[in-house]
């Protein structure tokens, strides 16, 4: 089995990316408790190179699994043999990435020189986000700054867009694309940058919001897994960082934070896409937000995005004891993801982490909670699953169109209730 690794990562080191001819994702339907024991089995057997995309926890949410072509007939065996529902969610995974690609080599032969060039309807690579930033930044120099609240594992700085009208303003944070393959929100960060550099002195609710807040952004949260989701695996969720005894590479920067580390919800083994990591805080995208969050001292709401499955949900996620602020909490969700679904009528379901999806520990806004951030959310974006982490770019607009309704709603309930 390691040899076999060992033999995939030079392919990938020698001939490039990675490709996924044949890999299917299904759609699970456990039934009950013995189902879910059984496809809890099925994921631990190493060998097939299964990669869950929703993982069987329980049986109230489908599971999504991206089987490789040469583990899909062991696959349907087993679930076959268990008597295990299950229906084919994308037929051939390369057929999509084509698609992804074929559209950002379109947008590629064009540099845009200004953000209003940008083509906000298709997906990019770190340089060009990178290059965006640097550009909004030069455009509104009184509005926009760029502060760099730390370095990546591989040495690639951790960029942060500050939009500040005054001094000692309390902090609104937004954070997108900690999970590097959970493209959509990547784009929709990039959106939302310019919606706020362009609503200011515009809009009255937004310019009501930068009166009195600062907000935070950063839209490449894990930028060392971004850079590989385009040169290498498309697929990858991880931060890069080795694991000394391992040849699996990366830590879930979602299972890496202080409340409730190493709990139920996250996994001791380091080839889990859900690994937590050897300690608390040991990656340093991590580490960088945590340090930002002490030395600022005043963030009012914390927003954490991720990808899929159209959900917005608080603290807690590693107990199912309610937070103390849950009535509240729950009723802005709910007027929250109401405003979303006006534009589009794009639904969602909220609640707490470990209501809603299930039990995960040692997540962003758990702490963030526990460090007196009320407003502590994470968003699940596009889509319910049809092409779940490869949501076509021509969804990016209306994505960002919509969960913009929701932060504002977040935001200024943050502005009028004070704390
Ligand atoms: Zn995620």
């Amino acid at each position: 089995m390691r040899g076999l690794l060992v033999l995939a990562a030079v392919f990938v080191a020698v001939f490039g990316k990675e490709t996924f001819h044949g890999h299917q994702v299904l759609r699970i339907t456990a039934v009950n408790e013995v189902q879910i024991k059984l496809l809890k089995e099925l994921s631990e057997l190493g060998h097939l190179q299964l990669d869950f995309w929703r993982e069987p926890i329980h049986e109230s949410l489908p599971i999504d699994v991206r089987v490789p072509f040469e583990s899909l007939q062991p696959v349907r065996s087993f679930l076959a043999y268990n008597e295990i529902y299950y229906n084919v969610m994308i037929e051939d995974l390369q057929d999509l990435l084509d698609v992804e690609l074929r559209e950002m080599m379109r947008s590629r032969a064009f540099e845009p020189r200004s953000t209003d060039d940008y083509d906000y309807t298709n997906y990019h690579t770190l340089d060009e986000i990178y290059s965006f930033i640097d550009m909004l930044v030069k455009e509104n120099p009184k509005l926009v700054s760029k502060v760099v609240i730390g370095k990546s594992y591989e040495g690639r700085p951790l960029n942060v867009l500050k939009f500040s009208t005054g001094d000692n303003h309390p902090g609104i944070w937004i954070d997108t694309g900690i999970h590097s393959r959970e493209w959509i929100t990547q784009a929709s960060g990039t959106w939302f940058a310019k919606k706020i550099a362009t609503d200011y002195g515009r809009d009255s609710a937004l310019t009501a919001i930068l009166d009195k807040y600062d907000i935070f952004l950063e839209i490449v949260t894990n930028p060392d897994g971004y850079d590989y989701t385009h040169k290498t695996n498309r697929m990858w969720r991880k931060t890069r960082k080795p694991n000394p005894e391992s040849d699996c590479v990366g830590v879930d920067p979602n299972r890496n934070w202080g409340t409730g580390f190493g709990g139920g919800g996250s996994s001791g083994n380091p080839c889990s896409e859900t690994y937590r990591g050897p300690y608390v805080n040991s990656e340093s995208e991590v580490k960088a937000i945590v340090d930002f969050v002490g030395s600022h001292g005043n963030l009012k709401a914390f927003v954490s995005i991720h990808s899929y499955s159209q959900m917005l949900l608080y603290p807690y996620g590693d107990t199912s004891t309610p937070c103390k602020d849950q009535a509240e909490l729950h009723e802005l969700a709910k007027k929250a993801i109401t405003d979303l679904k006006s534009l589009y009528g794009t639904s969602y379901t909220y609640g707490s982490i470990y209501d809603t999806i299930y039990q995960a520990s040692g997540t962003t806004v758990d702490w963030t909670y526990d460090q007196d951030i009320k407003y502590s959310y994470t968003f699940e974006l596009r889509d319910t699953g049809i092409y779940g982490f490869l949501l076509p770019a021509d969804q990016i607009i209306a994505t960002a169109q919509e969960t913009w309704l929701a932060l504002m709603t977040i935001m200024e309930h943050t502005k009028n209730n004070p704390y």
